[in-house]
């Protein structure tokens, strides 16, 4: 039987698609940069259709692309040419909340918003909350500017359901603390990028609400000096929170695509943006701390959402320019300065836009323009002692940058495990590691 028909059979007509005008939506990524075409679109309402359909795709030797909000942006979320797309995005159910434990469970397909309104605070956001899933931002370890206090995704994953290659469904959603029974089967597929197991479910650990919210702008003269304002924050500010970057640059940018006014009257190469969260006012440490500095301090919700509008706006901004190269790396601090001075000789023709989040070192590195090198950006960052991924992902992207990042011994481990948990390398092949495990994927992509 044609693989649409058997697909379709599972989940319904609606719900399993080859025409090129409906799959187009799941076909090109928000970036605009990564498209191709998909074998067959799916769409499953549950776990146990989920296994379904990957029983019927591993019986077709078919290569499946899980999706969720299609937000990631390194390549893996969408097709390479002829894979089976499998949207998670109808399993949004959000469980109770239960307040005892600070857990809920919630389907892989619901956003990250949704999750925010389902609990007292889901203690990770991002500006991709409207429409990225919990499945994708746990497949991706996502991070975003509150991982300084409450890490990534991965501190947040209590337990979760998954489906396996061979249509397995392995659930661990007990949400007991101390659970230390084998191998801890979630922890692996936590920033697995799709490549092990298709996330279906999330048993995920909130953090306490903390109301009292202030945020500051600060304009810096150089990355070591927006080093030592974040070493003083961490010693004397027991509420910080987030503390996020942006250069002149972006937020130019960011002011003229938003059509606002500066929110400093001094301008500086760099802005340091922290945010403060207590149960009680933590204005006043924040203040001490910043002494005679310069700071455009936002301590009412309306003014500190718009600092961070600016913030995570200059995504937005630098797309409305053109199609960008994003490299989401990691620095040491103390390389910092290093590579945000020779970034600029490194990348070829292209024009850097740099931002993100300073108390992890992890730069989001935008390069516009004709001829951006994006091998030399990747060179710098590992002479520095650096990583190529910080919180986006492998994906596609930069899987050929893996074995230079993580050394042969480590790339040989990921690949065993690769195929005792995909034999076939029907999931997500390559993305994460360079090439299909093995050729006998029936239209699967064609090898890098
Ligand atoms: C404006 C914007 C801001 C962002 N800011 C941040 C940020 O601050 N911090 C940060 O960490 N990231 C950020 N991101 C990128 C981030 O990776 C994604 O937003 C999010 O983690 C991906 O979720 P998604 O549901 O869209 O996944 P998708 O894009 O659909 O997929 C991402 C990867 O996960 C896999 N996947 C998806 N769902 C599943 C599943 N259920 N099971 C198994 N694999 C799955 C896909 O195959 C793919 O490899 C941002 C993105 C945008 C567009």
């Amino acid at each position: 039987m044609d693989l649409r028909r058997a697909l379709a059979e599972v989940v319904g007509e609606r719900h399993a698609f080859d025409d090129p005008e409906l799959a187009a939506g799941y076909e090109t990524d928000w970036t605009g940069r990564w498209t191709g075409r998909s074998r067959a679109v799916v769409r499953p309402a549950d776990a146990g259709e989920v296994a379904r359909v990957v029983r019927v795709c591993a019986e077709a030797g078919a290569a499946i692309v899980p999706q969720g909000g299609n937000t990631g942006l390194v390549g893996a979320s969408v097709p390479r040419g002829g894979e089976v797309l499998l949207s998670l995005r109808r399993l949004e159910r959000v469980g109770a909340f239960d307040p005892a434990l600070g857990q809920v469970t919630v389907g892989a397909g619901a956003t990250l918003a949704a999750l925010q309104a389902a609990v007292s605070d889901a203690g990770l956001d991002f500006g991709a909350r409207d429409s990225c899933t919990v499945g994708g931002l746990v497949a991706c370890d996502a991070g975003g500017a509150r991982a300084l206090r409450h890490g990534t995704a991965r501190a947040r994953v209590a337990g979760l359901e998954a489906v396996l290659a061979d249509g397995t469904v392995v659930a661990r959603l007990s949400g007991l603390v101390k659970d230390n029974a084998g191998y801890d089967l979630p922890g692996l597929l936590v920033g697995s990028e799709g490549t092990l197991g298709i996330v279906t479910a999330v048993r995920w650990r909130a953090v306490p609400r903390l109301a009292r919210r202030v945020a500051a702008l600060v304009p810096v003269e150089s990355p070591e000096a927006a080093a030592e304002l974040l070493g003083v924050l961490r010693a004397h500010v027991s509420s910080l929170e987030a503390c996020d970057f942006l250069t002149d640059d972006c937020l130019s940018l960011a002011l003229a695509h938003q059509r606002r006014p500066a929110p400093v009257a001094r301008r500086a190469p760099l802005y340091l943006l922290a945010e403060c969260a207590a149960d009680h006012d933590p204005l006043e440490e924040l203040a001490a701390a910043l002494g005679e500095r310069e700071a455009s301090v936002a301590d009412d919700t309306a003014s500190r959402e718009g600092l961070w509008r600016l913030r995570e706006g200059v995504a937005e901004a630098i797309a409305a320019l053109g199609v960008p190269v994003k490299l989401d790396v990691g620095v040491p601090l103390a390389e910092l300065g290093a590579f945000l001075r020779a970034v600029g000789e490194v990348c070829g023709d292209a024009r850097p836009y740099l931002f993100g989040h300073l108390g992890d070192g992890n730069v989001h590195v935008n390069l516009l323009g004709d001829a951006p090198d994006e091998d030399g950006v990747l060179e710098l960052v590992l002479s520095l002692g650096g990583t190529i991924s910080a919180e986006h992902g492998v994906g596609v992207a930069k899987a050929a940058w893996l074995e230079r990042a993580r050394g042969a011994a480590e790339v040989a481990a990921m690949r065993a495990v690769k195929a005792a948990l995909d034999p076939q390398g029907i999931l997500n092949p390559g993305a994460v590691l360079p090439a299909p495990i093995t050729a006998k994927l029936a239209n699967g992509p064609r090898p890098a």
